[in-house]
């Protein structure tokens, strides 16, 4: 699977609707990118074909496009699919290139490897062929672009919606479906579509091979750049005209995958007319890797709406660091897939604290120095990202102080990353498996705020009001540290009761002029509405810190901040 997650479990891309068992495999839980949207997307392609192709594919055979939309949704071998049976010309090229079930066709490999057998489809006349290899390339383009992929709308899907059934706003939406049902909505999409003509991606084949592989990415920035607007259809005082605009936004989604899966449909006919056989050779993944790269050094953060308002620094003087990463693809991240999101919280709570703050991107090559940024804030998630790493070492031997959300850290905090430990037995709120959560232990724990703390959170330990281990979602807040060495420099915040056990589970660390020089802090403490629910959830789309989080947040960073 290429779809890692951020700490190692697989995690499968997206999803809307948790597959059937019938489509599971072994104990993944598979979620998908659109749900019912599948089936109007591949519709509404077939409505805008151009004439070679709707004559390659008689009216009989074009029903196969939407009847398997959502084909590449199921790991079943080739040889074993019970409602097609793969043609052994395809089986056989399927086989050599070791794409062993339609789930494989998912990655940018997959994609050019659905790509070529489309073109040996057209080259072999044939449209039932032709029908299963257009509806299979159409859907993983589509699934490239499922808003359920972008940092807000995921953490809306899995968390506030089916995780913690937050009350959100009755307008929200998330499926293509949604917005391509009434005689307005179609209206809309057939205008979007109105002045589309279907173009080849390229002449050459090998390039047309890499150009296919690259999609991905480009659907991914062109989904991330409306996350914001949809998410708004999920306010609660969301205006007419917020849902409105979300819902078209939406609808663009659709049409970009429409018009990009037509354009490679009509490109593998140009390519079969002229008896040009793409070849899925080592130097066309290696140029799509090259691409890739160049691509994703250049993609803007201002492409992630999740930064919406927070690009420009906030407040004059040093200011705190949030350090930040654009979206690449699915649930690929340095840091976590919900870092994004909770960075953009805490920039909003910092800013309404008054504080001086700033994104970070974590490409710049080099941080700022500590006396322009005093304090780093990462949320770590699986932290796999050396450069990042070495920076912040350099950074806080200059005298930079980091405050980390763990996840991962990589020895970045000194001596407290020398104090922080897994113990295998303990129950922490947020488990490693996907798909298997804590539900018969997480009702025992509790949080008990300590180290001043106690001050504004109460000396009461806190229980969970919503499970952070939801069964889906790459947003799981997890931390599978806690405090487990001696250590006088470091003050414990927080600790987590199950039963008589009692775990150190967020803490800071102070050098020995007594100067508060590290922080540790777990991502379920500070990922919004787990331990309460104030300030209730309006607009999902300019998310805050809720009080628990801030608190904790402000507290740490007010150690920590040199004083004037
Ligand atoms: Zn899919």
């Amino acid at each position: 699977m290429r779809y890692s997650s951020s700490f190692g479990p697989v995690f499968l891309h997206g999803l809307c609707r948790i597959l059937p068992p019938v489509f599971a495999v072994g104990l993944l839980p598979v979620v998908l990118g659109w749900g019912g949207g599948h089936d109007p997307l591949n519709e509404w392609a077939v409505s805008v074909f151009p004439e070679p192709v709707l004559a390659a594919v008689p009216e009989t055979a074009r029903a196969g496009i939407v009847r398997f939309s959502h084909a590449p949704d199921d790991f079943t071998p080739w040889e074993k699919q019970t409602r097609i049976t793969i043609h052994p010309d395809d089986l056989a090229w399927l086989e050599a290139h070791g794409l062993k079930h339609p789930y494989s066709l998912h990655s940018p490999r997959g994609q050019a490897a659905n790509f070529i057998l489309l073109v040996r489809a057209f080259r072999a006349e044939s449209p039932d062929r032709i029908a299963y290899w257009s509806a299979c390339l159409l859907h993983t383009f589509a699934d490239e672009a499922a808003c359920n992929h972008d940092p807000i709308l995921h953490v809306v899907t899995y968390a506030f919606r089916e995780g913690y059934k937050l009350d959100m706003g009755p307008a929200g939406v998330l499926d293509f479906a949604q917005v391509s049902n009434s005689a307005e909505d179609r209206e809309a999409i057939r205008a979007m579509l109105a002045d589309y003509a279907p173009a080849p991606l390229a002449e050459d084949p090998q390039e047309a091979l890499v150009q296919v592989m690259l999609l991905g990415l480009a659907a991914n920035e062109y989904m991330t750049q409306r996350g914001a607007r949809i998410a708004r259809t999920f306010a609660r005082s969301a205006s007419a005209a917020a849902v409105a605009d979300g819902r078209r936004a939406l609808a663009e989604l659709g049409v970009h995958a429409i018009r990009t899966g037509v354009d490679a449909i009509a490109t593998a006919r140009l390519l079969a007319d002229r008896g040009t056989i793409p070849e899925l050779t080592p130097a066309v993944e290696r140029e799509f890797e090259r691409r890739s790269q160049v691509f994703l050094a250049r993609r803007p953060l201002a492409s992630d709406a999740v930064f919406e308002g927070l690009l420009e620094p906030f407040g004059d003087g040093p200011a705190v660091g949030v350090l930040v990463e654009p979206s690449r693809s699915m649930d690929k991240a340095y840091l976590g897939f919900g870092s994004k999101l909770l960075s953009a919280a805490i920039m909003r709570s910092l800013r309404g604290a008054g504080i001086s703050c700033r994104l970070v991107d974590i490409r710049e090559p080099e941080f700022p120095a500590p006396e322009r940024m005093p304090v780093a804030v990462v949320c770590a998630g699986g932290f796999h990202h050396p450069p990042t790493v070495e920076r912040l070492r350099r950074y806080a031997g200059q005298g930079g102080r980091i405050l980390l959300i763990g996840g991962e850290h990589r020895g970045v905090l000194g001596e407290l990353s020398e104090c922080l430990g897994k113990p295998a037995d303990a129950r922490l709120p947020v488990t490693p498996k996907y798909g298997q959560n804590n539900a018969d232990y997480i009702a025992d724990l509790r949080v008990h705020f300590t180290g001043g703390l106690e001050d504004s959170l109460g000396s009461e330990p806190c229980a969970f009001l919503r499970n952070p281990d939801t069964k889906a979602g790459w947003q799981k807040p997890r931390c599978d540290y806690v405090l487990t060495g001696e250590n006088p420099h470091v003050q414990v915040l927080a600790r987590l009761r199950d039963g008589e056990r009692e775990l150190d589970i967020a803490g800071l660390l102070t050098n020995p002029q007594g100067q508060t020089i590290g922080a540790f802090l777990p991502e379920y403490l500070l990922a919004p509405y787990l331990l309460t629910d104030s300030p209730p959830l309006d607009d999902p789309s300019r998310l805050e810190l809720d009080r628990v989080g801030c608190t904790v947040l402000l507290h740490a960073l007010g150690r920590m901040l040199p004083r004037p």
